[in-house]
C-alpha cells in the first residue's frame, strides 16, 4: 500500500473552459489496484483501536462486491490481525471476485440471509463468545471519518474552492468536511436513491467536532439506485476513459464525475471555481460486469 502513488490529475475539457471552471481529480484509486481509495483511510484508526484493545480479530459486514470487505481483509492482514466478513446473502456456487480475493487475504467469511443481515445486533450477539473488534458496515463512524480527513493531507488541497465526492454511508464526506480548509465547500453525490436521512447522519457524526466547511448532498445522480448502472452510465464511463484516461467505477465515482459535468454545464459553480473531485477508488467492483462492457 503506497500513499505516495496518489496523484492529482487535471481534467481538460471544453465544458470546463466554457464556464471558466477548473477541475482536478485526486486519484486515490492509484493506491492499489484492488484495495484502492477511501476505504483504506476509513479503516486506519479502527485498526489502531483494535490493536490498543488487544483484539486479534476484526469483523465487519458487506455484500458480495463490497469494497469495504476487501479493504478490511487486506488492511487487517497488513496489521497482523485476523479478519471475519459477514456477507449478505446465501453462499453462491461461484464466489465473486471480491470474496475470492478476500479469502486470499485470509478473511473468514460467514454468509447470512438478506433478512438476517438486516439484524446486525443479533449477528454480533451470535458471535459474542468471540473476542472480536466489530467495524460497522462501510466503516461508518467518527473513527472512520477521522481517517478519511487525512485524504486532504495527501497532497496540498488548500487552493480548491469546492471538493466533490461520492456518498454511501457519508463517513468519507464527514472526513472531508473535517479535513477541509476554511472557506471550502463540500458537495456529496449520493449513490443511493432517496437517501434523505444522510444529511442528518453526517451532522450526527460531526456533532462533537468543529468543522469549518459547509456541505450539501445531491440526490439526483443515483442512476436508478445503489449499484444500478444503466447503459447511459456505462457509456459515460467509457467516454471519460477515452477522453481523459480516467477509469471510473460503476457504483460511486462514475456517478460523481457525471454529476460534476452536469452541474458545471448547468452553471452550478461560479466562474473561477476550482473544483477537486475525490476519486475514491472502487474499481475492483467493475469486475461484476461482463468482459468488454468497459473499455479499460
Ligand atoms: C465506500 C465508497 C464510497 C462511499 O464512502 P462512504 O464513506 O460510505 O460515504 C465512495 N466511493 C467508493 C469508491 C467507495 O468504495
Amino acid at each position: 500500500m503506497d500513499l505516495r502513488s496518489i496523484e492529482i490529475q487535471p481534467i481538460e475539457a471544453k465544458w470546463l473552459t466554457d464556464k471558466h471552471v477548473s477541475l482536478d481529480v485526486l486519484r486515490l484509486d492509484k493506491i492499489d489496484a484492488v484495495v484502492s481509495g477511501n476505504k483504506w483511510f476509513k479503516l486506519k484508526y479502527y485498526l489502531v483501536q483494535a490493536q490498543v484493545e488487544q483484539k486479534r480479530t476484526v469483523a465487519t459486514f458487506g455484500g458480495a462486491w463490497s469494497n469495504h470487505i476487501i479493504a478490511t481483509a487486506y488492511a487487517a492482514r497488513e496489521a497482523g490481525l485476523k479478519s471475519v466478513g459477514i456477507i449478505r446473502g446465501e453462499k453462491p456456487t461461484v464466489l465473486s471476485y471480491t470474496l475470492a480475493q478476500a479469502i486470499e487475504y485470509n478473511m473468514e467469511l460467514h454468509f447470512v440471509s438478506r433478512d438476517q443481515y438486516k439484524r446486525k445486533e443479533e449477528i454480533i450477539q451470535s458471535f459474542s463468545n468471540n473476542d472480536w473488534f466489530w467495524i460497522d458496515e462501510g466503516g461508518y463512524g467518527i473513527t472512520g471519518a477521522k481517517g478519511a480527513a487525512e485524504i486532504l493531507k495527501t497532497v496540498d488541497t488548500r487552493s480548491y474552492s469546492q471538493i466533490v465526492a461520492a456518498v454511501g454511508t457519508g463517513t468519507m464526506l464527514s472526513g472531508l468536511i473535517l479535513g477541509s480548509s476554511r472557506g471550502q465547500s463540500i458537495t456529496g453525490i449520493s449513490s443511493m436513491k432517496g437517501n434523505t436521512a444522510i444529511e442528518q447522519q453526517i451532522k450526527d457524526l460531526l456533532k462533537n467536532e468543529n468543522p469549518q466547511a459547509t456541505f450539501e448532498i445531491k440526490h439526483e445522480y443515483h442512476f436508478g439506485g445503489y449499484g444500478k448502472h444503466p447503459h447511459q452510465l456505462i457509456t459515460f464511463i467509457n467516454d471519460s476513459y477515452d477522453k481523459h484516461l480516467l477509469p471510473l467505477d460503476i457504483v460511486y465515482t462514475g456517478k460523481t464525475f457525471y454529476a460534476i459535468k452536469d452541474m458545471v454545464e448547468n452553471n452550478r459553480f461560479q466562474t473561477g471555481s476550482k473544483l477537486l473531485m475525490i476519486h475514491s477508488g472502487g474499481l475492483q467492483g467493475n469486475k461484476s460486469l461482463a468482459n468488454k462492457v468497459l473499455v479499460f
